[in-house]
């Protein structure tokens, strides 16, 4: 028997077999071996190709053409049958996974601003069409920024107003309050006119309980320029007070100290909720503590670049977590980071 009849008997015999397993077989998993195994690069047919040198000159093209031959016919039968294949697999589907159109819709799960940042956004609203600026700084800080630069140097008994979370770096602590803020936004802007906002999450190394929290945010005011007076921080708060708390709410101003303002005074609104009568929120006070502020210290002034004989400025700090539980009447401060969803979607 020639080289040739081998072959081309070989390949008949092969193409038999390979038909026979295709028409037995179901399924796109067994579909894609059986393709491995006879159109591979490893399988009998494409093997041919590499023994046509066995055949004679002659024989070669004809068992060549045979080869190719066998191996388009197996493909053609090899799509018809993956084609079927793939109809079965839809049509199955199609019947298990029945779409029931009557099937009330669920509705999609909306998510919410943390109530802190809407509060924030509705301070800076608000600072913002007074004319204010964000000026936004880090929160990990120098203790010369923190303490030093704001009047408060090493030792110095105003120094326990704040339990510090110090980092292992000599001199570097996370901030305890946002008043860093103003020596960089002094330091930046000097000699020019400032009016910022400066927000921020502030740390302090606190035992926590329902109105402590280690963690929390501040936002500060900060003015500077020239003839700047107590009688513009206080129009200034006044106004924030009104168009946050509502037109006509009134004020009071209390003397109180602070390391870097020099007056330093508390303002207190009067309560919204029993409107000055009287009430558990305002403690039957009548009033409700909103914000620290004062004229900035003129040591402060220097620190930033500003010549306190020409230049006066006021800065207010306030804490938004305080005012939402104020509004919202939320007794404990150490729900704003328990991530407690309950809590988070009320608001
Ligand atoms: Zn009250």
């Amino acid at each position: 028997m020639s080289e040739k009849n081998t072959l081309i008997q070989e390949l008949e015999t092969l193409q038999a077999k390979a038909e026979a397993k295709l028409a037995s077989l179901s399924g796109e998993v067994a579909l894609a071996k059986w393709k491995t195994e006879y159109l591979g690069k490893a399988s009998p047919v494409m093997q041919v190709f590499k023994r046509l040198p066995e055949a004679s000159k002659e024989e070669r093209s004809q068992i060549g053409q045979f080869a190719n031959q066998v191996k388009t016919v197996l493909e053609q039968s090899f799509e018809l049958k993956a084609e079927t294949a793939r109809q079965a697999t839809l049509a199955e589907a199609l019947k298990s996974e029945q779409l029931d159109v009557t099937l009330p819709g669920r509705a999609p799960l909306n998510g919410r601003l943390h109530i802190t940042t809407q509060t924030l956004r509705e301070i800076y609203r608000i600072f913002a069409e007074m004319g204010f600026q964000i000026y936004r700084s880090p929160e990990v800080e120098s203790d010369e920024n923190n303490f030093e630069l704001l009047n408060i140097p090493p030792h110095h008994p105003a120094r326990d107003l704040w339990d510090t979370f110090f980092t292992k770096k000599e001199g570097v602590l996370l901030r305890t309050h946002t008043s860093p803020g103003q020596v960089r936004a002094k330091r930046e802007f000097a000699s020019e006119p400032i009016r910022v906002v400066l927000p921020g999450m502030c740390y302090r190394y606190e035992q926590t309980d329902a109105s402590h929290e280690f963690q929390f945010n501040q936002v500060e005011l900060l003015v500077v320029g020239k003839h700047i007076t107590f009688a513009n921080l206080k129009g200034t708060l006044q106004e924030f007070a009104e168009r946050m708390y509502g037109k006509g709410v009134r004020t009071r101003i209390r003397p109180s100290y602070f390391p870097f303002v020099e007056p330093g005074a508390e303002m207190d609104v009067e309560c919204f909720v029993c409107s000055g009568k009287g009430c558990p929120v305002c403690k039957q006070r009548g009033w409700l503590e909103i914000l620290g502020c004062g004229m900035v210290h003129p040591v402060v002034l220097k620190n930033g670049g500003y010549d306190p004989k020409v230049y006066s400025g006021f800065a207010a700090g306030l804490g938004p977590e305080r005012i939402s539980m104020l509004r919202y009447h939320i007794d404990d401060i150490r729900n704003f980071w328990a991530n407690d969803v309950r809590f988070l979607e009320q608001f």
